[in-house]
């Protein structure tokens, strides 16, 4: 019998997998044919250290090792690529750079005011006419998500986990000594459930008779649009109040409109007005004078009630944990977090980097909403 049942097979649930592996009797169930289908395949793909919500930047901070390593005999090319990323702001947006800054000093990530000078010199697209001025992080880089995902597979096979895909968990009861998990055509008993549904969050606690978070999943669109090979090494560009943002994507730019549209748990899509609404803003924001969309795509970003991601024990159900609520941060937080889950299910307690590095499972825990 596993130990642990892990549903969901997005970067939350393979890095759990992957953590708790070596010390436990995993087995991962996913619901579609393929892992990482839904948010985690769908990113823009940064690792960005002045962004999230409060709890979670500890997170993002406890990662930055594993993220901007090459894990050993697991993957031959670094996970992360510098890129570097710039918010930009109008002189009636000045005050938001302002708590930019203020973001990046408290969470300690490096940042420099830079002058529209400045910023017509790294990303000479854009228009400075009314700029105020912009905030420089050198830090923020591309992840390789494909890459991070396959790490978490690696060390989860390595250590004999077991991966079923094409499984949705139909149904779970509770029993005198652990959970029974029904999934496809199939059933498997456990000590410990990992929920790590994302959007399904709330709807894997109800078939397990918990009561749920109140999650929200919130729609982000993505979309492509031609670019310039030689224009590849432009930072990401982000307005100060998030209207938009976009970053080269090799010979090609990827945009976002920065949405935030609350939405059911399903396999969202995109919509026209959101991408006409973020190709507007972005011409007039710069001389990119975009007409054509390659390819686009949606995902949902879920949310807690406080926005703080929920990875802890559900205090009215032993054997219960809970890892949701990641937000716009899942993919950069997801190393510590595996690393916490594993801590907390296997010891009890987090380890010493991890609290060096300010994680308090206090509060990251359901409890709180108790
Ligand atoms: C446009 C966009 C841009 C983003 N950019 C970034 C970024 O730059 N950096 C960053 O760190 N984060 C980013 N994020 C956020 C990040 O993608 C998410 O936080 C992360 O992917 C969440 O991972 P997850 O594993 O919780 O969810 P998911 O990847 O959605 O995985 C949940 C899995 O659970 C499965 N599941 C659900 N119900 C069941 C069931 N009953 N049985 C079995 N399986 C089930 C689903 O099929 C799914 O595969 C972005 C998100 C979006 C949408």
């Amino acid at each position: 019998m596993p130990d642990v049942v892990v549903i969901g097979g997005g970067i939350a649930g393979i890095s759990a997998a992957a953590f708790l592996s070596g010390r436990a009797d995993v087995a991962l169930v996913e619901a579609e044919a393929q892992m990482a289908y839904h948010t985690t395949g769908r990113s823009a793909a940064l690792f960005y250290e002045n962004y999230g919500s409060a709890a979670s930047r500890p997170l993002t901070a406890a990662s930055k090792s594993f993220l901007t390593s090459s894990p050993d005999g697991l993957i031959d090319a670094p996970l992360t690529t510098p890129r570097g990323g710039l918010r930009i702001g109008r002189t009636d947006q000045i005050e938001a750079l302002r708590q930019t800054v203020r973001e990046a000093v408290a969470s300690g990530s490096r940042q420099e005011w830079i002058d529209p000078e400045e910023v017509e010199r790294l990303c000479p697209a854009i228009r400075i006419e009314e700029l105020a001025g912009g905030v420089w992080e050198p830090d923020t880089a591309d992840l390789d998500v494909a890459a991070l995902h396959q790490t978490f597979v690696r060390m989860s096979r390595r250590n004999q986990a077991s991966i079923s895909i094409s499984s949705a968990v139909t149904n779970i009861e509770r029993r005198s000594n652990g959970w029974r998990i029904f999934h496809g055509q199939d059933h498997t008993d456990a000590d410990t459930i990992v929920n790590a549904a994302g959007a399904w969050g709330d709807v894997v606690a109800e078939l397990a008779n918990i009561q749920p978070i109140g999650l929200e999943s919130r729609r982000r669109t993505v979309f492509m649009v031609p670019g310039r090979q030689e224009n590849s090494g432009w930072p990401m560009i982000i307005d100060a109040n998030l209207d938009f943002y976009f970053k080269p994507d090799g010979h090609q730019i990827l945009c976002s409109p920065a949405e935030e549209v609350p939405s059911e748990p399903c396999d969202a899509q995109p919509r026209e007005l959101d991408i006409a609404v973020a190709i507007d803003r972005i011409n007039t924001a710069t001389t990119l004078g975009i007409r054509t969309v390659t390819s686009s795509w949606t995902g949902l970003r879920t949310f807690a009630p406080d926005e703080d991601p929920v990875h802890g024990f559900e205090p009215e159900a032993d054997g219960f944990f809970w890892l949701v609520g990641q937000g716009g941060t899942g993919i950069q937080t997801s190393p510590a977090a595996g690393a916490l889950t594993a801590a907390l299910i296997l010891d009890g307690k987090i380890s010493t980097e991890l609290a060096e590095h300010g994680i308090n499972p206090e509060t990251l825990s359901p409890a709180r909403f108790r």
